[in-house]
């Protein structure tokens, strides 16, 4: 169902990158045979997963949408891949976005720009735009994301989908392409709260491979889903709500508050006084450590070498100029810049203390408030092409995920509406490994 649903959708919405159909159905042969005199089924049993292609796969190309990467086919998989086996869910392919998860919209990928399955002019978000246009097209029963500013939730807000970013540490990311170590989480994309419970149980969880890795106890986030919210308090920051913020967005978010509020909650306007500054921050402190990360790169190791380099410096200047698409140079100058001597202490520096001034407005909201709310992202999906050559204004699309991020914290978006046929999505901001409680009140308002 899932393989013909992919034919049958995927000229128009150009989700996957790869689909490893011979090696899907394989798998599920195999899970099918291991079912006779099994006394249980895993709990993702025979469900078709859709994979972000920055996550690596075992057999699977993996490319994170680059043409550095075009040729790259690792040798293991990611530990994430490994649970979702465990499991017994079955990965059907690899998933555009934009490169090294660069970006807001898809358009930044080497390959394609997928298309948002409710108006194909429109971008599907991104970086994980795959991921969320594959749900959202019903491709694949849920995919997975990696969110570093915003990934997993924007593109779920725009093709009108669920997506958790869990809390920095709880999900490992070994055998994820690092973007930005600091703030890259992994996570689902479901079509429902419910789904995205059932794949966080499969995946959250300490990971010795991973030094981020987080020693916490995973509760049982499925019967976390009571649908009761009697005495929730909600903080809305009035940042999220104000300048910027299309009324249409500000006006569905009002009336999922105002759900809430027949359910019992109460909500009240709160204040993270430095929103204003996290966009600046994350570009300089994600940038940097993307200069860093990307220096892997060289021509020797990974991906593609150039055949037009005499000596080893041409090897590593042409292989990375010939690989790497506009935006990842951008970025990769940026950071470079902002981590030279001399530089560092006015950005990179600077950006780490406006990061603990971020953290800790959250800290203050949370003392008072159960859960924080708002929109996912300022406005609904853009036309393709409209923001592509205006770098700015594509960054500060990010303004309501970028402090979720900073501050580690995890977020879910749930659709909470439509503006001219596209969806709106509600954002719902916990404590730190409060995933259950995010759950439970975002999977009330369902
Ligand atoms: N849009 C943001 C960026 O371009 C977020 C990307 C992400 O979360 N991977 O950096």
């Amino acid at each position: 169902e899932s393989l013909s649903q992919i034919q049958s959708t995927d000229e128009k919405v150009k989700a996957f990158l790869h689909v490893g159909e011979e090696q899907a159905v394989e798998h599920a042969k195999q899970l099918d045979e291991q079912l006779q005199g099994a006394a249980q089924r895993g709990l993702l049993f025979g469900l078709p997963a859709g994979i972000k292609d920055n996550i690596v796969t075992q057999g699977m190309r993996t490319t994170c949408a680059s043409r550095f990467l075009e040729n790259y086919d690792p040798i293991y998989d990611a530990s994430v891949v490994k649970k979702l086996k465990d499991a017994q869910a079955v990965a059907i392919g690899k998933l555009n976005l934009d490169e090294f998860a660069m970006g807001g919209s898809n358009e930044n990928s080497a390959f394609q720009t997928t298309r948002n399955p409710w108006n194909l002019d429109y971008v599907p978000g991104g970086s994980s735009g795959g991921s969320a246009a594959s749900v959202a097209a019903g491709q694949v029963y849920f995919s997975l994301g990696s969110d570093t500013g915003g990934s997993i939730r924007q593109p779920a807000a725009y093709c009108g989908v669920v997506g958790l970013k869990p809390t920095y540490g709880l999900v490992s990311r070994f055998g994820l392409v690092a973007f930005a170590s600091s703030l890259d989480q992994i996570g689902p994309i479901t079509k429902n709260v419910e789904d995205a419970a059932y794949v966080m149980q499969a995946i959250a969880g300490h990971d010795d491979r991973d030094s981020t890795s987080a020693h916490v106890d995973i509760p049982d986030y499925l019967s976390a889903l009571s649908g009761d919210v009697k005495g929730l308090k909600i903080g809305v920051p009035k940042e999220y709500l104000g300048e910027g913020i299309d009324p249409q967005v500000k006006e569905a978010v009002l009336a999922a508050l105002k759900v809430y509020e027949q359910m019992g909650a109460q909500w009240e306007e709160v204040s993270l006084p430095h929103t204003e500054y996290a966009v600046a921050a994350y570009y300089l402190l994600a940038s940097s450590e993307a200069s860093s990360n990307l220096a892997r790169y060289d021509g020797v190791r990974y991906g593609i070498r150039s055949d037009q380099a005499e000596n080893l410096m041409e090897l590593y200047t042409k292989s990375r100029s010939e690989g790497f698409g506009p935006e990842v140079k951008r970025r990769i100058m940026l950071g470079t810049y902002a981590l030279s001597s001399g530089y560092y202490d006015a950005y990179y520096l600077k950006a780490q203390k406006v990061r603990t001034l971020i953290k800790q407005d959250f800290d203050q909201v949370f003392e008072k408030y159960d859960v924080i709310m708002g929109p996912t992202a300022p406005t609904t999906a853009f036309k393709i092409g409209s923001q592509i050559n205006d770098p700015l204004t594509m960054y500060l699309n990010d303004i309501c995920t970028i402090p979720i991020n900073l501050a580690g914290l995890p977020a879910i978006s749930i659709p909470c509406g439509h503006v001219d046929g596209l969806p709106v999505g509600l954002q719902v901001i916990g404590k730190a490994f409060d995933e259950a409680n995010v759950l439970r009140v975002a999977h009330a308002f369902e």
